[in-house]
């Protein structure tokens, strides 16, 4: 009786039962987590979403409930038993695990039992899925984000750290700038897995990279710059930008005044106060329960808020899915084909709703990525990382204050750190009878220069001397730069002030500003002891071509002279000129007479005989006129050799050099002297720099050592040194000269890290001093000032006299050709007319008369002839020309022969 009473009542509790657990309906979200996660923020954002979620679902008694399973991160058929024991349970999404391929395991699974499965972490999708939902940025649409910064930030030259595959997946637009930009130049290096990335980072340090694109794990970040700064890579002008989207969660506090440029992108609005809240309210809820958490609102990691909007995504799609049908879930067998019916309705529902999460407005494009999304762009500055601006699918906009003014500063009151040579007259030290400090230990033009600038731009320096007092130079072994380039590249300088040369090589990994001096390479040289005046240094002045032809000369114009005296019958007169009436006539210029006549002359002397007929005058005049001129250059220019020592040169010129022996030459190995004769390819300079290496003992010396070499091999070794300093050397040390012209053209420059902030304004002042004259200013006064006392030596030995040369006086040997071709012209006239006049007196024809004369003159010997009978007038009155009284005896005689008329008197 007793029992049947409680029938009615036990079937009462089952009906009641019943109509409870229909009206509660309880949705598990599952979620796979690794066993030995790292990040607690992820679970709690996990849990804490879905508290959310439930809170926030408007049908009536449902709710849903987070279950979390641990997984071994690479245990495919561990996490499968997981799963399945999930499904088993009954739920209604999974989210996990964040390792593949372990998580294409559990996406598997839940495509075969119609249970929407949830990504949060990135992934590539090469295929669609349809059971799968991923809330983390779309790859393709990331991979454009960066472009976009890069282009932003206006990187052209840039390097690029990749951790593995997945970071090449993630940069492949970036990778392919190249492609569409000719201006854009990168270079692509991994990271290497033993995470020593020290020589990866020195070799881009020395090859003068400053901009790195770096995509590895947040975990890695502070590696990368730790050791970037090591080797210190970690200054004002290193730029990074890291794609990865937690940046905001490495602690950067290490590197956040050195003034780096580190850019970096955030998916989470940590600054946002909704987040802050959000994060705090877990922490206090977690302690309300006993349990301490360290999860800090600013560092929440993209994943953690991803998990917790992927809760409230879920709940969102179930709230609106009730509307039209009742979701449960139910228990699936992993060995059987069942499926969750409501599975694809929710998933679908899932990629058509909105939610606003942590992470931004979440929503799905038709293919069902998340590829709208916004990022914000943040850079770290003093006080942290602040935005720099956000990057959204249309584009980039900078944040209201533009921050990126605050990296670029002023050089105004900055403490720059100046690397420089001890060197004359550059930078020497200050010879002091007291303890100097600091910057005053030091003077030189580079020093005045550099407190130039530092006055006119207002900022402190410190005069670092190079340790290895090198200019700078690649070791192509060691990858690295030594000398003051080194100290630039490895950030312990800002400036580089000495000679130094602004060359290709060195451009290329540092910044130069304009040249502040001008110069070429020549060659330094001892200077040769002065000649002993020779016994006959009064041949100097002429050369020797020169003597010969004047000789040649005396001898062709005195042959000339007693040709034309025989031509011409003015030269024909009586032996006495005061008895003109004698029966014969004389010549005074026979040829030792007309020898005697040139001699004379030439010595500035005269003789007594003088010649009469016009052209026997005009070979006179012009003998004359040639021998004005010789004596007075010879004169003028034996003055010059008698007062002017002179400085013979084995070598005048680097030709000179290269095609001997015995004169050795060297130079400084590490400047840009060899690398000039190292990388040319002009003859002789590529021969000379084989030379030079083949040398032994070594022909390699610093300027010191070189100088010295130039004094002590007394003329046998030559130095190969920039013009500006042989000029200085030449203007101190009387021993020393140069030789030769400049070999190229070139200049130094201060030097500057690459992409240093400070060029443009340095430029700007040496243009300035430039104008001003300040640089030549500066140039006179270490140059010609201090200990200068060569250079009247200097101008001495320059205008040296030279010998004459057939170029200086040619001409007076062409007027005197001349001359003497216009003396023969007028004796032919001469002796023609007095032919005609002789043959009508004679009666006799003018040929006939011709060739008797011509027959006298070409016997070139005999002085005197027979006089002749004047015509009928000239008897009667005048006897010009000395032509005495015709007399028949002598006519007679004449007419037999012309020769026996005795040796000619020589005067
Ligand atoms: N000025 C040179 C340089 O910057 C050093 C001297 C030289 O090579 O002659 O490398």
């Amino acid at each position: 009786m007793a029992c049947s009473s409680l029938v009615p009542l036990v079937l009462l509790l089952l009906v009641l039962e019943r109509q409870l657990s229909d009206a509660t309906n309880t949705i598990t979200i599952g979620a796979l987590f690794d066993q030995y996660e790292s990040d607690p923020a992820r679970e709690l954002a996990f849990r804490y979403g879905v508290e959310r979620a439930s809170s926030s679902i408007k049908a009536e008694g449902t709710s849903i409930v987070p279950r979390v399973e641990r997984v071994p991160a690479s245990n495919g058929f561990q996490t499968a038993k997981r799963v399945c024991h999930l499904l088993k349970v009954g739920v209604g999404a999974i989210i996990g695990p964040a390792t593949e391929p372990t998580a294409a395991h559990v996406r598997s699974l839940c495509d075969t039992k119609s249970v929407p499965h949830m990504t949060t972490s990135w992934r590539y999708r090469r295929r669609s899925e349809p059971f799968s939902v991923s809330l983390y940025p779309h790859a393709e649409t990331l991979s454009q984000t960066y472009v976009d910064i890069l282009e932003t930030l206006r990187w052209t030259k840039f390097h690029v750290l990749y951790e593995d595959n997945n970071s090449l997946v993630r940069l492949q637009r970036v990778l392919r700038m190249m492609n569409t930009n000719n201006k854009i130049s990168m270079t692509v290096r991994q990271l290497p897995a033993n995470m020593d990335y020290r020589m990866l980072l020195k070799g881009i340090q020395n090859s003068g990279g400053t901009h790195l694109v770096v995509d590895c794990s947040a975990e890695n970040i502070y590696q990368v710059l730790k050791q970037a700064q090591q080797i210190g890579m970690v200054t004002r002008y290193y730029h990074y930008f890291f794609t990865n989207l937690d940046l905001h969660t490495v602690d950067l506090h290490d590197f956040q005044f050195a003034g780096t440029n580190i850019t970096g992108l955030r998916l989470v609005n940590t600054d946002d106060y909704d987040v802050i809240r959000q994060v705090q309210s877990w922490k206090e809820a977690e302690a309300l329960r006993g349990r301490h958490v360290t999860v800090s609102p600013r560092r929440l990691s993209t994943e953690a808020a991803l998990l917790y909007d992927a809760a409230l995504l879920f709940a969102k799609a179930v709230d609106d899915l009730h509307v039209s049908r009742d979701i449960r879930v139910m228990s699936l067998n992993c060995d059987m084909d069942d499926l969750w019916p409501h599975g694809e309705s929710v998933l679908n529902y899932m990629r058509n709703v909105e939610v606003l999460g942590l992470t931004g407005l979440v929503r799905f494009d038709t293919t069902g990525v998340r590829s709208h999304f916004s990022l914000d762009v943040v850079t770290l500055l003093d006080e942290g990382l602040v935005p720099l601006g956000r990057w959204t699918p249309e584009g980039f906009s900078a944040s209201g204050a533009d921050n990126r003014t605050r990296v670029v500063p002023s050089i105004k009151n900055q403490n720059l750190t100046v690397t420089t040579l001890l060197k004359e007259p550059y930078t020497m030290l200050k010879e002091s009878s007291e303890e100097l400090e600091g910057n005053d230990r030091y003077e030189g033009i580079c020093v005045d220069l550099i407190e130039e600038l530092a006055q006119a731009l207002h900022f402190n320096y410190t005069i670092k001397p190079v340790p290895d007092n090198a200019p700078g130079k690649y070791d192509p072994e060691t990858g690295r730069w030594n000398g003051m380039i080194g100290e630039l590249l490895e950030g312990r300088a800002d400036l580089a002030i000495s000679d130094l040369t602004i060359t290709f090589e060195r451009e290329a990994v540092v910044d130069f500003t304009m040249q502040f001096m001008n110069l070429g390479i020549s060659i330094l040289y001892r200077k040769p002891t002065r000649e002993p005046p020779s016994l006959f240094s009064f041949l100097s002045p002429l050369s020797l071509r020169v003597w010969l032809y004047m000789a040649g000369a005396t001898m062709g114009v005195s042959l000339l002279m007693f040709v034309l005296a025989r031509f011409t019958p003015y030269e024909w007169e009586p032996p006495h000129p005061c008895a003109p009436d004698q029966e014969q006539l004389q010549n005074n210029f026979n040829f030792l007479n007309c020898i005697w006549f040139c001699i004379g002359s030439l010595m500035q002397q005269g003789c007594d005989f003088l010649p009469k007929a016009v052209s026997t005058r005009m070979v006179a005049a012009m003998w004359w006129f040639f021998t004005l001129i010789m004596i007075s250059s010879y004169t003028a220019n034996l003055a010059a050799f008698l007062t002017v020592e002179r400085l013979v040169f084995p070598i005048t010129s680097v030709e000179d050099l290269a095609a001997q022996s015995s004169i050795k030459y060297g130079l400084y190995e590490s400047g840009s002297t060899a690398t000039f004769f190292r990388t040319s390819q002009i003859a002789p300079y590529n021969k000379m720099w084989q030379v030079m290496e083949s040398q032994s003992p070594t022909v390699f010396h610093d300027t010191e050592e070189g100088i010295q070499r130039v004094k002590n091999d007394k003329g046998n070794f030559a130095y190969f040194m920039e013009s500006s300093s042989i000029e200085y050397h030449v203007e101190r040390d009387c021993e020393l000269s140069q030789v030769g012209g400049l070999l190229d053209n070139k200049g130094y420059g201060i030097a500057l890290p690459p992409d240093s902030p400070w060029t443009n304004q340095l430029n700007e002042r040496l243009v300035y001093m430039q104008e001003q004259g300040k640089l030549a200013e500066l140039k006179n006064k270490w140059w010609k000032n201090d200990g200068a006392q060569c250079s009247d030596d200097r101008g001495r030995s320059s205008s040296a006299a030279s010998e004459l040369d057939l170029e200086n006086v040619g001409g007076v040997f062409v007027c005197l050709m001349g001359g003497m071709v216009v003396a023969t012209l007028i004796a032919v006239v001469e002796f023609i007319f007095h032919l005609r006049d002789q043959a009508s007196d004679d009666n006799t024809s003018v040929l006939s008369e011709m060739g008797r004369e011509l027959r006298f003159i070409l016997r070139c010997h005999g002085s005197t002839k027979p006089a002749r009978a004047p015509p009928p007038a000239e008897r009667r009155g005048s006897g010009s020309h000395g032509l005495v009284a015709f007399n028949e005896a002598a006519a007679r005689k004449h007419t037999a022969a012309y020769g026996d008329f005795g040796t000619p008197a020589v005067s």
